[in-house]
Formats: C-alpha cells, sequence, structure tokens
C-alpha cells in the first residue's frame, strides 16, 4: 500500500492541517560576484575559471559590496510589500565545508534588507496570501563533485560558484496546502523575472525552493514536528513533494509513531521523500557582524529611485487586463505568465489600433502559445502582423480555420499576413451574390437533405454548410451561408 493509499484509507488527511513555510534562494542577475569582480556568467566554463582570491576566501583580502545585487533584494522587498531597512548589516554564518573556503558565509542574520512582506496569488480556492518574513542578500558556496577517477574515488571542488550573490526570502508558516505552496512559487520566480532580479530556472539551481512541513491536528494551536524537504527540482515536484510528506506524516502519527526532525529530499524516480540526514536541532552558525564591512544605509532618494524604476508588477497586469479589456482572471493569468506572449499581447495592441483585445488575448493565449511551444518551434511572430490578422477575423474577412492556416505560416515563414491572404486566396466570401449562386448549386445537387431539413431533420443544414465551404474552398462566409441557406429553405 502506498502513502497515499495508507492516508485515504485511515482518512487521515482529514484530522490534520499542515503547516508549511518555504526558503528559496534565487541566484541574482548581476555581471559581477557578490563581494568581488569575477564574473558570475559560469555556464559552461571550465572548473575554478572564474575565482579571484576573494571568492576563494585567500587570508588577507576585502570584500566590496556588489551595488546592484543589492538594489535587486530592494526592488524585491518593495514589490512585496515589505519594509525596506534604512540601515542593514553584514553577518557572518560560520559553519566548516569544503565548498565553503572561507569558513563562513557573509550573509544578513539581524537586520535583513526586507522583511514583513506578503505575495497574492490564486490558487484553485481563490486568492491566497503567503506573508513573507525576510529577505537579504548572502553569497553562494563552491560545488563539490564526486567521482570515480583512474580507479579512485575522489571529490573535486569547483570554485566557480563561490561568491555568487544569492537572496534568500524566506515565508511565515501560513501556508497550508502543497497546491499554495506552488502557487507561491510560482508567483515568485514570475516576480523575479519580471524585475529582472534572476533568471530563476529551477533545473539549473538559479532557484531552489526548500519546505518546512509539519502537520497538527485540526484547531490545535502547537506545531508539530517539522522536517525539511529538499532537491524539489520542478515546480510539479515542490506540490508533489510537500503533498507526499503530509502524507507521510499523517500515516505515522496515525499509526503511533513519532516525526523525528530531518532533511529529506525529493526522488522523482519514485515519486516520494527519503531520509537524508537528521536534524537533531538548529545549527548554531555563531553569526557575529562581518568586521571587514561597514553596515550599509539606504537612503531615502535611493529607495525611492528603485521604487520608481519598478516595471508593472504581475498582480497589477493581470488586474488590468481583466479591468481594462474583460479577460477572465484564467486567461490574464496564463497571458501574464508568459513574458515572451505577455510582451506579443502589449505589442499588437500598439501596432494596431482598434485591434480587439479580447479577441487578440485569445490568439496569444491559444494558437501563438500552441505553436511557440511546439516541438522545435523556430518561429516567431510580429506582432504588427498578429494585430493585422485579428483585425480580419473580427471584420469577418477570413475564416478561422483560415485564419489559423495564415498565422501558422506568418509564424514559420515570417511572411506578412496580407501577402499569405493574397496568394492562396484566402480572401472571405461575403459578396451575397457570389454566395448565393454557390448555395443554389448545393441545393439543386442535394435534394436528400433539403428534403430531409423539411421534414424536420434540422441538422441536415450543417450538412449543407459543410458542402457549400467544400465548393468555395474554405472561403465562405459561414455565418452568412447559414443564414442564407436558412432562408431559402424555409421559404416553400
Ligand atoms: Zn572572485
Amino acid at each position: 500500500m502506498t502513502v497515499a493509499q495508507a492516508a485515504g484509507k485511515s482518512g487521515a488527511l482529514e484530522k490534520y492541517e499542515a503547516v508549511i513555510g518555504i526558503e528559496i534562494h534565487c541566484q541574482l542577475k548581476t555581471v559581477s560576484k557578490m563581494f568581488c569582480g569575477c564574473s558570475t556568467d559560469i555556464d559552461g566554463a571550465a572548473p575554478n575559471s572564474h575565482c579571484c582570491p576573494v571568492c576563494l576566501g585567500l587570508p588577507g583580502v576585502l570584500p566590496t559590496i556588489n551595488k546592484a545585487a543589492v538594489e535587486f533584494v530592494i526592488a524585491t522587498g518593495f514589490a512585496i510589500e515589505a519594509t525596506v531597512a534604512s540601515t542593514t548589516r553584514w553577518d557572518r554564518k560560520n559553519y566548516f565545508y569544503p565548498d565553503l573556503p572561507k569558513g563562513y558565509q557573509i550573509s544578513q542574520y539581524q537586520l535583513p534588507l526586507a522583511a514583513n512582506g506578503r505575495l497574492t496569488f490564486d490558487t484553485s480556492d481563490g486568492p491566497f496570501t503567503v506573508r513573507v518574513n525576510r529577505a537579504h542578500l548572502e553569497e553562494d558556496t563552491g560545488r563539490l563533485i564526486h567521482q570515480d577517477l583512474d580507479g579512485r574515488r575522489v571529490s573535486l571542488i569547483d570554485f566557480n560558484r563561490s561568491g555568487m550573490p544569492l537572496m534568500e526570502i524566506v515565508t511565515e508558516p501560513n501556508i497550508r496546502t502543497a497546491e499554495q505552496a506552488r502557487r507561491y512559487a510560482e508567483e515568485l520566480r514570475l516576480l523575479m523575472r519580471t524585475i529582472g532580479a534572476s533568471d530563476a530556472e529551477m533545473e539549473n539551481g538559479q532557484m531552489r525552493v526548500e519546505a518546512n512541513v509539519s502537520i497538527r491536528p485540526i484547531g490545535r494551536e502547537a506545531f508539530g514536528t517539522r522536517v525539511e524537504v529538499k532537491n524539489m527540482n520542478s515546480m510539479r515536484a515542490v506540490e508533489r513533494a510537500i503533498a507526499f510528506e503530509i502524507e507521510r506524516q499523517a500515516v505515522a502519527i496515525d499509526a503511533g509513531e513519532s516525526i523525528h526532525m530531518e532533511t529529506r529530499g525529493w526522488d522523482e524516480g519514485s515519486q516520494s521523500t527519503y531520509h537524508m540526514r537528521p536534524k537533531e536541532e538548529e545549527n548554531d552558525y555563531r553569526y557575529f557582524p562581518e568586521p571587514d564591512l561597514p553596515p550599509l544605509l539606504t537612503t531615502p532618494e535611493w529607495l525611492a529611485e528603485i521604487k520608481a524604476r519598478l516595471p508593472e508588477l504581475p498582480a497589477t497586469r493581470r488586474t488590468r487586463y481583466r479591468e481594462a479589456y474583460g479577460l477572465s482572471a484564467y486567461d490574464a493569468g496564463v497571458l501574464v505568465n508568459d513574458a515572451a506572449a505577455t510582451a506579443l499581447f502589449e505589442g499588437a495592441l500598439a501596432a494596431g489600433a482598434g485591434v480587439p483585445a479580447k479577441l487578440l488575448a485569445n490568439w496569444v493565449t491559444g494558437e501563438y502559445m500552441r505553436l511557440a511551444k511546439g516541438e522545435g518551434s523556430g518561429g516567431s511572430t510580429d506582432p504588427a502582423e498578429l494585430a493585422a490578422l485579428v483585425k480580419l477575423v473580427a471584420a469577418g474577412a477570413i475564416s478561422g480555420t483560415n485564419a489559423k492556416e495564415i498565422f501558422a505560416e506568418h509564424f514559420a515563414s515570417g511572411a506578412k499576413v496580407a501577402a499569405i491572404v493574397e496568394s492562396r486566396g484566402f480572401r472571405q466570401i461575403s459578396d451575397a451574390g457570389a454566395l448565393g449562386a454557390a448555395i443554389d448549386t448545393v441545393l439543386a445537387a442535394n435534394p436528400a437533405a433539403v428534403a430531409d431539413y423539411r421534414a424536420g431533420t434540422l441538422a441536415a443544414i450543417g450538412f449543407l454548410v459543410g458542402q457549400v465551404m467544400k465548393a468555395t474552398r474554405g472561403q465562405a462566409n459561414a455565418a452568412m451561408v447559414q443564414t442564407a441557406l436558412r432562408e431559402r429553405l424555409d421559404k416553400v
């Protein structure tokens, strides 16, 4: 029996409430590292090629603060409605590990740059707000690689990542479901990308999500024993790992077992969490103020400047799309979630005066996103051409089916919409005279369908519409054909 089956059978989940807090580390999109001038462009670089005495932790060197990294955290603070500190400080977080040459990380402990924020987003149960405890700056560690070399098991170390700027964002434990946790991480990822603070790709470690999960009987205030869950490499994994952990704890408690403080990893293969290491007590990092760096003061002018630079945030944009263009909450969400789709939508609105926004949004979230996500799609869309196409559809000048073909061709080849319409003869026949002749031919050729319709089988009209469309190679205005057919058939 799986954990999920056991939980379902015992009804364990109905008795307990989950208490979840999330810690996210985001690698900030700066040009240089946190406290030295080394480049952050380490993707595919040879091991230990992006290091200097500062990020190697050699004695006798001094760190310098990366201003851009500080500004990204302040911008994040404003974006999550947090309090941004006027004075902040750097602290040493001491621990020993081979990937940490200094024996400490420079971090922020007592005075984080941003505190007491919140982030609101939609879930399947409606809007939910996660309270954010803090957002602070720190530096990354190096990376250990364990492998076999010349028949020996060795541990190699690459310091390219050492000193990369990281923002740590910690929530209050007010998350209650695995879905809320996933949605929070997704919304934060969107926010990071929108303000340009981080690319936040989970697959390559630019965004690392850890969850603290405990459960308690519904109605009880005191927290249960919490378990830390790591190694979740996708949003799907975040939701599944937390859901698994909630069920595992419920089943264990119901079976009279106790929950141990531990760190567990998510295993994608078995879709379950596994024990990594015990966590007997909170680590004692012996924090103390970093003596090599002065406290950091943020002037009101500087803060105002950073705030003024913030782009339109996802939540504001979703609301605007709903209110100004009548999009559904779902459509606005899909659109705003995808930066390329948002840019296309905004670009087409700007390029095509009078283009119907709601129809345009349907095209972007429908055909465009389908093609853009397609296998090996190398295509692109010119916003002005999409606007032109949507205007033709809205005016009834081309049929919906043909419009999709035109769009696919434009996407693949970049050809202009007007040129495709001309070359393929897609201009819709909306001329009553031309349509009338085609309709008369079809009626004369299909007496059985005509008789069926008049005998009360109204569905027969669908067949006749199809025949007219076929006769006109799909160029007839289907709505006009339907109306004209009815007029003729109902006459006698
Ligand atoms: Zn360096």
